[in-house]
Formats: C-alpha cells, structure tokens, sequence
C-alpha cells in the first residue's frame, strides 16, 4: 500500500473500534504480540480468489489448492512467533478446510463474463479531510449486464445474518470511492464463505445511499479531526480486547 499518509477503510475502522489500539497500529507501527492464524488464512483464500478472477476458468481445484499453500505458507511463516491457532486449529487443518471451501468457490463462481476489473485501486479526496482514501477493489462486475458491482471477497467462521451487508463500514467506504472515481453510485456484493463442517457461499447485496455517502464523510471528517488531536483513549471491551494484537503493551501503559 501507499507509503504516503492515507485513510484506508481499515485504518478508519480500527479507530472506530479502539484508538488506543489505531495508535499502536498506524502511529507507532508496534509488532504484533499475537497474529491469528485466521487473518493469514483469509489473506491467502483471497489470493486464490483474485487468481482466479485474472485466469479464468482455466484455473483449476488444484491450481486453487497449490496457489493457497503457498500463500498461507508464506503468511504463516512472516508472521513468525505472534502466530497463533485455535486450540482446534493446525496448519495442515488449515490447508485441507481451505481445499473444501475452494471447491466450493470454483464450483459456483458466476462472474466469467461480467467482469469489469479484478483488484482495482482508488485513491480518492474526501471534501474536508487531508489525507486520500485509498484502497481496493477485489472485483468490479456488471450486474444484470449494465449496472456495476463491486464484489469483496470474505471468509467467516459462520454465515452471515441477514441485513449484515448493510451496515458494514467497508461497502460504504468503497461505494463512496467508486461514486467520485467512476460518477456513479455501484451495487455492492459481498461474497462470503463460510469455515463450516461443509463450507457454505452467501451472496449478500447492499447499497448505499446518497445520505449513508454523505454521513460517511462527515464520519471520515470527525475521525481525522480526533487522531490529529491524538484523542487515543482504551475503548476496553471483552469483543475488542480478547484478541487485540497489542493488549499487553496496552496493559503496561499505551502509546508512548
Ligand atoms: S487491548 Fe483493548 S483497549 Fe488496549 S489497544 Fe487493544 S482493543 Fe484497545
């Protein structure tokens, strides 16, 4: 990513969630005490994904299968000893349950001849905020044969409840980014797949509309308004704190 001071949706989010937390990340640059083996898995499922996006349907199960082992193999090992499993999690585990759900994925793709782009990126100005958006696309469809649609590729561990899609921050953030990129405002689809016995596909479409875009902005106002104050305080919270990367450090004293 961008080396020059950005938002991205992430960044926007973790401040949302704890800025204690946003510091240690994104003003400190602190090491990881801890790293889920989950995110590795998620960033290596996304991978194949995109891969198979760009070749097409020549990409094979078994192209899937080499091209997530080599991918989680290297996130694994980057990660070095913050890694952490479940206590019913291994790495070979891994590799297999990732197997089923990229059967799954290849065996129900439906985005062949609609596509736009695969892993476009944006950089765009928010009116009032000095740092750019930037971010990326996984996919750009065209829904119906005209409307676009931005598709984000997820994994979870269970399936998503209904109306989910329409409060994440994420599709906000990216409609918002292909409304002043492109002119216009697109659908938004989430495709997630879940980590069940057997692994399951959802498609969850959402939009955003001209109000939602608008909050969105004034939201992306207040928050760079609080970092530049460095308005860093602890939102502790069992959801927030069980798994935070940072929570000894954070313990012993926060942001120096
Ligand atoms: S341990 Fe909790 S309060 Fe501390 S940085 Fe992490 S999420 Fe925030």
């Amino acid at each position: 990513m961008d080396a020059t001071p950005h938002w991205s949706y992430s960044a926007l989010n973790t401040y949302l969630q704890c800025p204690m937390k946003y510091a240690f990340r994104y003003i400190e640059h602190a090491p990881e005490e801890r790293s889920g083996a989950c995110f590795a898995f998620g960033r290596a499922f996304h991978a194949v994904l995109s891969e198979r996006a760009i070749r097409g349907s020549e990409f094979t199960l078994d192209d899937a299968k080499e091209n997530f082992f080599a991918v989680f193999k290297a996130e694994t090992e980057a990660a070095g000893p913050a890694l952490t499993y479940k206590p019913d999690e291994t790495f070979d585990g891994c590799v297999s349950k990732a197997g089923d759900m990229l059967s799954v994925a290849l065996e129900s793709w439906q985005d062949d001849y609609t596509v736009k782009s695969v892993a476009e990126s944006f950089s765009v100005t928010i009116p009032g905020v000095e740092r750019p958006l930037i971010g990326e696309f996984d996919l750009v469809v065209e829904e119906g044969g005209k409307e676009p649609c931005i598709v984000d590729w997820k994994t979870s561990g269970s399936r998503w409840p209904a109306g989910k899609a329409d409060f994440e921050r994420q599709a906000t953030a990216y409609c918002y980014a292909y409304r002043v990129q492109h002119g216009h405002t697109p659908l938004f689809r989430y495709d997630v797949y879940t980590k069940a016995k057997v692994p399951q596909v959802g498609n969850w479409y959402t939009v955003r509309t001209e109000d939602e875009l608008t909050r969105f902005a004034e939201l992306c106002r207040q928050v760079e308004r609080c970092v530049n104050a460095e308005a860093f305080y602890r939102n502790e919270s069992q959801m927030n704190c069980g798994d935070c990367p940072y929570r000894d450090r954070c313990r012993k004293g926060g942001v120096k």
